[in-house]
């Protein structure tokens, strides 16, 4: 499923140009293009999904394949020994933007507790 006016469906369609460090099946990594760290990835389904609210048990295994992609982009960018973060902004008080699922990952720096 996808939706025209989504600009991640557009990124998964080419339509749209990104970095991509990951490129599967079911899942697409790429870079932020306003990172907020030295590194800032998005792990992003190729089908559309809203956000968490919409996701349901159907969902399950693209769940998990987000954080363990996640995970292992962590360990490929030297995230792995310091530590990292994986944050997934869900509607407007969680501050999404982008209403398409995205798992943002940071790391290679200090992140502060609580973001802003
Ligand atoms: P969120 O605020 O959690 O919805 O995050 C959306 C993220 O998508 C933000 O960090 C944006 O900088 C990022 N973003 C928006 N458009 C693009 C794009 N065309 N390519 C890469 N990242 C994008």
């Amino acid at each position: 499923m996808t939706d025209p006016a989504c600009i991640f469906c557009k990124i998964a369609a080419g339509e749209v140009p990104a970095t991509f460090v990951h490129e599967g099946e079911q899942l697409l990594a790429l870079r932020d293009v306003r990172p907020q760290a030295p590194v800032h990835l998005l792990v992003i389904p190729r089908a559309h999904v809203a956000s968490l609210c919409e996701a349901d048990r159907d969902h399950r295994d693209l769940l998990g394949e987000m954080l363990l992609l996640a995970a292992g982009l962590a360990r490929e960018h030297g995230l792995a020994t310091r530590g990292y973060r994986t944050v997934i902004n869900t509607g407007n008080d969680g501050g999404q933007t982008v209403h398409h699922l995205h798992l943002h990952l940071l790391g290679g720096r200090a992140l502060g507790w609580p973001p802003g």
